[in-house]
Formats: structure tokens, C-alpha cells, sequence
């Protein structure tokens, strides 16, 4: 009898177990399309050219590392300022906006659900149906009771936006509405300019509270393009969150970078934001580490260097494009019938394929090609040498 006697094995991570029974497979043609990461076309995981030049003038210059200030490096958290909401926007210029540097975007997720914990306690979570499924768990470890709105329709192939809206609608004044800022994980579908106006209007006359997760910024439509966004929330004048992640963006998946951002009223609010987001932050891991950070401000700080991280991160965005296509076109000419444009509509890394779980598990079980139950498959592990094999045994399965 131990005092963990009574304590349940806890369910295994739907992706990591699909990791897990990949590494396992013999299948000498297995394609991993579980997880969210980018690979280049030779099936690696990039690293980048800008990281690396900036890895190497660091260690040109070795520094002790002493602890950082608990919201992080100030200029990784003005570059992130920059990239969220341009560094000549009037929210940057009036320093309304509180940045931290946070573990990954999980962290700035944690962070600022922790913060409103204390702030709005009795208020509810809305995460989309479906979300990345750690929106669930971590505001519901955070203390809330979530809920969600309806966002993908599996027989329109689309988003069931009039659902979403209602949803919205109907939500009492303090919800937390937990939404993709672009690049939607895991269906690929973004809802459209003129919808975020809709969205943007309901926030705002029913007094709920944004929170919105920007894990993909660049590579959706482009750093500029994916982030415009968050300029209409500002236009509309409301005040709101923003987590950063630059796993992807910068293929920094391991260094865990990535921020918060807290728009406020004023430069005096956000002064005290900022120090009650420093009290989340001291109580659970003191201060951020280091190296990803100073590399993606010194990425972000250089003119040259940025420009290096720019093109590469569009030749990413080009890439898993380009791969959309291929599927589409790989797909009709391996005999399948029914039109499956709808990949190209999708952005991002992910696609809902529209599969259903007996179809997954058979392309696991049967081919190698692993995807999650819901039909979802990473595109961006898609390239030249596995695509053919990939829609061969997806048409097998329709
Ligand atoms: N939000 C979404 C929507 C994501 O897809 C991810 C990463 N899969 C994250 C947040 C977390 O990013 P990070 O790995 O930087 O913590």
C-alpha cells in the first residue's frame, strides 16, 4: 500500500500513442501524417538558415547565462510586439500591448489562463469544436469549466459559421472565447475576412473576452496577411489576448518559444497587467529560459536576418501549398471519384481529409500511413518521394 496506490494510469496522448505505434511499424513505406510538425522535401525537419547564423555568432560570443527577467528578454518581447501587431501600430507606439515571453504558445496559453483565473473566475471557456486538444486541458486545468462552439460541418465539407455565430451570440458577457487566429488546427479551415467582422461584432456586443492563438502566423497567407486579424480587433477597440508560437515558424520546436500578449486601455493598464502576468509566471517556472529566445531576437532584430527567416518561411507556407495540390491531383488520378478539392481550400498545416476513423485505421493498420482517428493529416509531412504512395492507399480506402 503506497500513497499512489489509488492513482489511475491516465489515458495515453491520442498523437504521441500514434507516434509511438509509427516507430513501431515495419512498414518500409510508412508516411507519419500524425503530428504537427513541418518537414522539408527530404522528410527532415529543417534548420533554418537564420537560426543557425545566429547560433553561430552567439557562440562566437559565449555569455554566462544568468537568470532572465520573468517576463523574458525585452527585445524578443518588442520583436514580438512588432510581428503581432506592427511595430509603428498605435498600440505598440502608446505601449498599450503587455508582452511576455512565454514556454511555446502552450505557456503563453497557460499564462494568460492562469491570469484570468484570478481575474474573471466564475467565467467560461468556448474553445471551437473541434480545437487543438490541449485547449480543452489546459484551460480546464487552469480551473474553467470550457465549452465550445460549433465550427466544423462534416457534411459541407466546411465551417458551420451561422452555429459559430450563434454560439457567440448567446454567450454571456465575460466568456472567454478561445479562437485560431489563422491556420485552424486540426480541420485547415479558416473562416473569412468578412466573417472575423461578424465575429469581431458579436465579441463586442456581447462584452466577451477574446483569446485569441496564433500558432501559424506566416504560414498561412504570409506574416502580414495571417496577423491582419488581430489589427481588426484592435480597429474594433476591444481589448483582448495573443499567444505566440514560433515552434513552427522558426522549426523551434525543442527551444519551447513563444509569447503573450495582452492588449490593454493604456500604457498605465498595461503596466499592471504586465506585473500580474509576472506573478503567473514566477509561481510556476520563476522565468523563461534563454537560447530559443535570443535566437529569434536576433533573428527578428537584423534587417538581413529577417529577411533570411522571411523567405524561408515562405518557401514552408509555398511548399505544404504546393503539396495541397499534389494530393488533389494525385488523388483523381489514383481513381478517386469524388472531388477532393476542398484540400486546397484548406490552410495551414493540417487538412480534415474528410476520412472516416474505419478509413484511418485501415490506412494505418493496412498501408502505414498514420493520421489521427478524426480523418486529420499533417500535409506538411507530405513530399515528392511518399505523396504517390500516400493517395495510392488513400484511394484504396475510399
Ligand atoms: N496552439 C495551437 C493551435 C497549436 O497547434 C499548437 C502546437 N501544436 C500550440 C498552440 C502550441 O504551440 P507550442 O508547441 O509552441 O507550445
Amino acid at each position: 500500500m503506497s500513497m499512489f496506490t489509488a492513482v489511475e494510469m491516465a489515458p495515453r496522448d491520442p498523437i504521441l500513442g500514434l507516434n509511438e505505434q509509427y516507430a513501431a511499424d515495419g512498414n518500409p513505406k510508412k508516411v507519419n501524417l500524425g503530428v504537427g510538425v513541418y518537414y522539408d522535401d527530404n522528410g527532415k525537419l529543417p534548420l533554418l538558415k537564420c537560426v543557425q547564423a545566429a547560433e553561430e555568432d552567439m557562440m562566437k560570443a559565449p555569455s554566462a547565462r544568468g537568470y532572465l527577467p520573468i517576463d523574458g528578454i525585452a527585445a524578443y518581447d518588442n520583436a514580438v510586439k512588432g510581428l503581432v501587431f506592427g511595430a509603428d501600430s498605435e498600440p505598440v507606439q502608446s505601449g498599450r500591448v503587455a508582452t511576455i515571453q512565454a514556454i511555446g504558445g502552450t505557456g503563453g496559453l497557460k499564462v494568460g489562463a492562469d491570469f484570468l483565473k484570478k481575474l474573471t473566475p466564475a467565467a467560461k471557456v468556448l474553445i471551437s469544436d473541434p480545437s487543438w486538444e490541449n485547449h480543452r486541458a489546459l484551460f480546464t486545468n487552469a480551473g474553467f469549466t470550457v465549452e465550445s462552439y460549433p465550427y466544423y460541418d462534416a457534411a459541407k465539407r466546411g465551417i458551420d459559421f451561422e452555429g459559430m455565430l450563434a454560439a457567440l451570440k448567446a454567450a454571456p458577457a465575460g466568456t472567454i472565447v478561445v479562437l485560431h487566429a489563422c491556420c485552424h488546427n486540426p480541420t485547415g479551415y479558416d473562416i473569412t475576412p468578412a466573417q472575423w467582422d461578424q465575429v469581431i461584432a458579436a465579441v463586442k456586443a456581447g462584452g466577451l473576452t477574446p483569446f485569441l492563438d496564433m500558432a501559424y502566423q506566416g504560414f498561412g497567407h504570409g506574416i502580414q496577411e495571417d496577423g491582419a486579424v488581430i489589427g481588426k480587433f484592435v480597429e474594433a477597440g476591444l481589448t483582448f489576448f495573443v499567444s505566440t508560437s514560433f515552434s513552427k515558424s522558426f522549426s523551434l520546436y525543442g527551444e519551447r518559444v513563444g509569447a503573450l500578449s495582452v492588449l490593454c486601455e493604456s500604457k498605465e493598464e498595461a503596466a499592471r497587467v504586465l506585473s500580474q502576468l509576472k506573478i503567473a509566471i514566477r509561481t510556476n517556472y520563476s522565468n523563461p529560459p534563454i537560447h530559443g529566445g535570443a535566437v529569434v531576437a536576433a533573428v527578428l532584430n537584423d534587417p538581413a536576418r529577417r529577411a533570411v527567416w522571411e523567405a524561408e518561411l515562405a518557401e514552408m507556407r509555398v511548399r505544404i501549398k504546393a503539396m495541397r495540390q499534389k494530393l488533389v491531383d494525385g488523388l483523381k488520378a489514383a481513381g478517386v471519384k469524388q472531388d477532393m478539392g476542398f484540400i486546397t481550400s484548406q490552410i495551414g498545416m493540417f487538412s480534415y481529409s474528410g476520412l472516416t476513423k474505419d478509413q484511418m485505421v485501415r490506412l494505418r493498420e493496412e498501408f502505414g500511413v498514420y493520421g489521427t482517428d478524426t480523418g486529420r493529416m499533417c500535409v506538411a509531412a507530405l513530399n515528392s518521394k511518399n505523396i504517390d504512395y500516400v493517395c495510392e492507399s488513400i484511394a484504396k480506402v475510399l
